[in-house]
């Protein structure tokens, strides 16, 4: 650790649980390495991780918190809205981001105020429009949008392309340009700034606008999974890539791992005491991140193709997805009444980072999102993929195409703001069972992803250790930041 706490680093992330958990782990790993951390967000998202925040305060790289006022009732949201993933439609995604723009003032009266002042701030995707404050302070500004550099690089190139523009509708299948191996999407497969829809056009120029203001992206991965990605991204878009990851990496205690994120207390020792009774690398987890929701068939379609699978399994099951009381009864009747030790529901909050870490699981069912997909690198995990929204067809494509470490269950369509089967039920029982089986019983093939994807996990490690890419990418992020502070300091001076 070097001292370098004459510079400070502001944090904005994002709001919602997927952009919070990483940036979290990110303002933890940059005071390790000696600078000061300041983190605004809202009470109620440091409410959600307050066990980590109390842990920080005592650690001996404290990070600051400063609370900011976010307007949900003044702008029509209920109230305790403060993040996406309490949005239940699309109209309500346009109303959260112009309240999160109403931060402004809170954000810049709060700058002024530090100590020492700002040396830079990293800003979670949304939060685009802050590059403005940065040039007020004349310091520079970082975007972190949570996404892997194959993605930005995909995303880079629509831009650059607009492939997605020449499509007749957002269901029809179009060769993503500019990847040296053929990948056809659809438009309604990507993040939300391409489906070219009016509502959302003033949030998708004003991240576009801060993309190309940036003085580089902090990207959550590491170059050794990239395949040359980061390079590419780099070269393409002429802003500076740090690959500073696998970030969840950072949590080795069991406190860390399980408090991440923590929503509601979870009865860790059944969960621990359940995967300890399983054999080495046979369980299969199933999680579908935190926005992730299915209708009620879909729910009853993946949970029989669980069972048929005939493997013990874990799965996450989401409380908007607990409301029916058909699930609810199907649930108890399926997996729990009987006592069938061969499946553990967990309802709420998974502690993941510590049940992927554990020696028992040899498989994950995931939607995509790229916080699971690198945690699950980073164990060493194949995954079976089934993307729902956003970036999450991207990731597939990398984990299962580039890669080589996924079986893919066969999504076709995106689902609505990750809610799973609204149009009816997407993926059948037999396909679940199928890619659970090729997963965990693959053959030659299933072998030789379960070595790839082992060989990931360790080099997924080495990046983060002292000497790895992603800590020397890291202690290179802080040196620019210095030197910009350093030539700032002597253009005030003459
Ligand atoms: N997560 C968790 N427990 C859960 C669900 C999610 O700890 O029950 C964590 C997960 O480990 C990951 C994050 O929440 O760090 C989800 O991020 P991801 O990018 O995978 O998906 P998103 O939620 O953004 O769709």
């Amino acid at each position: 650790t070097s001292n370098h706490q004459n510079l400070h680093f502001v944090l904005l992330p994002w709001l919602a649980p997927g952009h919070m958990i990483p940036m979290i782990d990110i303002a933890r790993l940059l005071a390790e390495h000696g600078v000061t951390v300041t983190v605004l967000t809202t009470p109620a998202n440091a409410s959600r991780i307050q066990p980590t925040i109390d842990r920080i305060s005592h650690s001996t790289h404290p990070i600051q918190f400063i609370p900011l006022h976010f307007p949900t009732t003044e702008v029509g949201l209920p109230e305790g809205c403060e993040n996406m993933d309490s949005i239940t439609s699309t109209a309500m995604i346009t109303t959260f981001y112009n309240a999160s723009k109403l931060l402004r003032e809170q954000i810049v009266h709060h700058l002024h105020k530090l100590k020492p002042a700002p040396s830079c701030i990293i800003a979670g995707m949304c939060f685009a429009w802050t590059y403005v404050i940065a040039r007020e302070f004349g310091v520079p500004w970082f975007l972190f949008h949570g996404f892997s550099c194959f993605s930005l690089f995909c995303l880079h190139n629509l831009h650059l392309y607009k492939s997605h523009e020449t499509v007749s509708s957002p269901t029809e299948p179009f060769v993503l340009p500019g990847l040296p191996h053929r990948f056809e999407i659809t438009r309604e497969q990507l993040p939300m700034h391409f489906h070219l829809l009016p509502q959302y056009q003033e949030m998708c120029d004003e991240v576009r606008e801060g993309e190309l203001a940036m003085d580089g992206e902090i990207v959550n991965s590491f170059d050794e999974l990239e395949l040359g990605y980061s390079e590419r991204l780099e070269a393409a878009t002429m802003k500076k890539v740090w690959t500073v990851g696998p970030v969840s990496l950072y949590n080795k205690g069991r406190s860390d791992m399980v408090e991440r994120g923590n929503q509601s207390m979870f009865d860790e020792m059944r969960c621990l005491n359940w995967l300890d009774s399983k054999k080495p690398e046979s369980v299969v987890y199933v999680s579908f991140g935190s926005m992730g929701r299915f209708t009620p068939a879909q729910m009853m379609e993946l949970g029989s193709g669980l069972l048929a699978s005939n493997r013990p399994f874990i799965w996450v099951v989401r409380e908007g997805e607990r409301s029916s009381e058909e699930v609810e009864d199907w649930l108890l009747e399926k997996f729990e009444k009987n006592g069938d030790s061969r499946c553990l529901l967990i309802r709420g909050w998974a502690p993941q980072v510590m049940i992927m870490a554990h020696p028992a699981v040899g498989g994950f069912v995931t939607h995509c999102g790229w916080n699971s997909t690198l945690e699950a690198v980073s164990s060493g995990l194949p995954m079976v993929t089934w993307p729902l929204f956003s970036e999450q067809f991207l990731n597939e494509n990398l984990v299962v195409d580039v890669l080589g470490i996924g079986v893919a269950v066969g999504v076709r369509t995106a689902t609505k703001w990750g809610r799973g089967g609204e149009d009816g039920v997407l993926v059948g029982r037999e396909d679940v069972a199928k890619a659970v089986e090729r997963l965990m019983d693959g053959g030659e093939e299933g072998e030789e992803r379960k070595r790839r994807a082992k060989e990931l996990g360790e080099k997924a490690k080495k990046a983060m250790e002292k000497g790895g890419s992603s800590y020397s990418n890291m202690t290179n992020l802080i040196q620019y930041v210095a030197e910009y502070a350093a030539k700032s300091t002597v253009e005030h001076m003459t």
